[in-house]
């Protein structure tokens, strides 16, 4: 169990000493980055909560275990971010509709509510009435990056998990094995920030970060036509541009180390994501991002 799914070891045994116990909690929170695994684990130990097997859950071959494979099992629900960046009120209704049905191939249900602290509050009141009196057969894991913005009444009723970042060394192991990557510069593992979402994302886009990081390591030895030509990826690559500004600052912040100037464009990036952030002229705002550090 777990196997295919890096770092985070101590939970891993946890997970499993609770499937083993028999002792479960009615309600879970998975706390920790973004991009770290935490829905995946939570996939994973719902796959062993469901398992009808009585030896090694998940054992992968029972009904539950096929279902869940072909994402196809009616006692497991997932909830995730829907559209507006929220999880609202309705779909809280629509799992509580149902929530007091018997499970129907396995003995427990599982609801994994992804992305937990996006729910509205009038999501998370309507919630709390299911996370007090729960039916016994209900398992509900919340996913969160961010607990604070959870109620506590919904807080004081999860047994908490934390999730730790992954290390360095975690996150090149895992480009090195799973996919091929060799090279990796010390600014991609800096942006990763223990994050394998991160990391596949850095592996999928390398060429552009790879100019990143020549240009803006080197700001001095282009003219500014020349970054221009080279730095087009900054106005083609709009759906990417707030991860690529973030490389941009990793990248200024660990030359700032040898020269503090470098603080001062850090600042200009920083303004930048504000401005598109407001819906600024897109191509203006790249223009002014270059000028200005030039
Ligand atoms: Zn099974």
């Amino acid at each position: 169990m777990f196997n295919n799914l890096i770092g985070n070891n101590k939970i891993k045994n946890n997970l499993i000493q609770i499937l083993n116990s028999n002792q479960l909690f009615h309600t879970y929170m998975f706390i920790g980055t973004k991009g770290i695994g935490k829905s995946e684990f939570a996939k994973e130990f719902a796959k062993g909560i469901l398992c009808n097997s009585n030896e090694q859950k998940p054992c992968l071959k029972c009904k539950s275990c096929l279902e869940l494979e072909n994402n196809n099992h009616p006692d497991y629900y997932y909830i995730g971010l829907e559209e507006e960046n929220s999880i609202k009120i309705e779909a809280i209704r629509k799992m509580q509709a149902k929530v007091q049905e018997l499970p129907i191939v396995s003995k427990k249900k599982v609801y994994i509510i992804d992305d937990s602290e996006y729910m509205t509050k009038e999501a998370q009141n309507s919630l709390l009435k299911t996370i007090e009196e729960p039916p016994e057969f209900v398992v509900i894991i919340l996913i969160t990056s961010d607990e604070n913005k959870i109620l506590n009444t919904i807080q004081s009723r999860c047994l908490k998990i934390y999730f730790q970042n992954i290390s360095d060394d975690e996150i090149k192991d895992y480009l090195k094995e799973k996919h091929g990557v060799k090279n990796i510069s010390e600014n991609e593992i800096i942006a990763c920030n223990g994050s394998i979402g991160k990391a596949i994302q850095i592996k999928e886009q390398k060429d552009n970060y790879i100019i990143l990081e020549n240009i803006f390591s080197n700001i001095e030895k282009y003219t500014l036509p020349e970054a221009l030509i080279k730095l087009e990826i900054l106005y083609k690559d709009k759906e990417n541009i707030n991860e690529m500004l973030d490389y941009i600052n990793v990248i200024l912040l660990n030359k700032a180390k040898e020269n503090i100037n470098y603080i001062n464009y850090i600042d200009i990036v920083e303004k930048v994501k504000r401005k598109l952030n407001s819906n600024c002229n897109y191509d203006m705002t790249i223009d002014y991002l270059i000028y200005n550090i030039w």
